[in-house]
């Protein structure tokens, strides 16, 4: 088994995916959950060091969305008591970025609920994105506002956003059951228009939805195929007055394993622990640490968070330094793509040709 675990790590250093019956082995009993918490930590320390990047929500616009996510407490028809609000003003957006910059945030994702933006939306998040450089210069700035219409991903890059988020949530087969108001391809098609234009991808998914083993590592191939910069791992936070309310399904063990079976995806991928680790995790979040590269720091859309004290005392008792904005993130372009020229003229062996 642990020879099966080596052979993972070598190919993750190289950057290759699991095969699919090694991928299912990582999720079941066949390994000790240490142990592959432990191989996937390689791969963690080999690309990333011991550096976590600290990345904050900011809700534009919270609820009264027109789609109906069986996860989202903003969805149509939830009867979840959270905020609801239109569109807060730049400036107010701007001083919670400031605030989460000086605690450590060197990424500030500006979501907004709803199906996709307007015109106008675009030019509330451009008057944000301005009002905030203003006071945070260098922080990234990622806009999470739902499917793009053609040209909307070039207007966002044209305004300053540097990522756009779009997360597949869950496998396409499975995703007419956990939505009916746009598809998987909608979803799909958004990660594409973002990266074509120049955007640096983020995409990722929400397990704890009734999902099998089967469907994890389809959800990982699935987004390995989107090729994102960024891979936001959710755990379903069950609200109140939403469809999957009651789904209590996940255990710290089941957590780990999936984030690790992630990090064999996704080796020099910013791999997020996002929404659900404090309530799905809870005592282990320092054991996750070690797999992911990436936290939210402080609230989520609709749930509160951890405080921002007890998550830096957090990655600091584990080990853990917090990556600052003059540090790159992510590890340095693909070197090992480009091949020396050692054959056809100037040399003994034939050319390709
Ligand atoms: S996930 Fe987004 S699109 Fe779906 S219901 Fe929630 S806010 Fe609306």
């Amino acid at each position: 088994m642990t020879i099966l675990l080596d052979e993972l790590v070598a190919q993750a250093l190289d950057r290759r995916a699991p095969t699919r019956d090694a991928a299912h082995a990582l999720l079941t009993d066949e390994f000790e959950v240490l142990d592959v918490v432990a191989a996937a930590a390689r791969v963690r320390r080999h690309f990333f060091g011991n550096r976590v990047k600290l990345n904050t929500i900011i809700n534009m616009k919270s609820g009264l969305c027109p789609e109906d996510c069986t996860y989202c407490s903003q969805r149509l028809g939830s009867t979840s008591d959270i905020l609801k609000y239109s569109w807060i003003k730049p400036d107010e957006a701007a001083e919670a970025a400031d605030r989460a910059a000086r605690a450590g945030a060197k990424r500030i994702c500006l979501v907004a609920s709803g199906r996709g933006p307007g015109q106008r939306d675009l030019g509330r998040v451009s008057e944000t994105i301005e009002a905030i450089r203003a006071k945070q210069p260098d922080v990234e700035i990622c806009a999470c506002l739902g499917l793009l219409q053609e040209g909307q991903a070039e207007q966002l890059r044209d305004s300053g956003v540097h990522a756009y988020s779009h997360n597949l949530n869950t496998n396409e087969a499975r995703y007419a059951d956990i939505c009916s108001t746009h598809t998987f391809d909608d979803r799909a098609n958004t990660v594409r228009k973002a990266t074509s234009a120049g955007l640096s991808p983020c995409s990722g998914a929400i397990f704890g939805m009734g999902e099998s083993d089967a469907d994890v590592v389809d959800m990982a191939f699935e987004l390995r195929e989107l090729d994102p910069d960024s891979v936001p791992v959710n755990f379903l936070i069950p609200m109140e007055g939403t469809p999957l309310g009651t789904d209590w399904h996940l255990t710290p063990q089941r957590c780990l394993r999936i984030l690790s079976l992630f990090r064999f995806f996704f080796p020099d991928v910013e791999l997020r622990l996002a929404g659900g680790r404090e309530i799905h995790l809870r005592s282990q979040q320092p054991l996750a640490l070690h797999v992911v590269n990436s936290i939210f720091l402080g609230d989520y859309l609709t749930s509160e968070g951890a405080s921002g004290n007890d998550d830096r005392q957090l990655i600091a008792d584990a080990g853990f330094t917090i990556e600052g904005t003059d540090e790159q993130t992510l590890p340095d372009a693909r070197h090992d793509l480009v091949a020396i020229r050692r054959r056809g003229v100037g040399t003994d062996q034939p050319s390709n040709a």
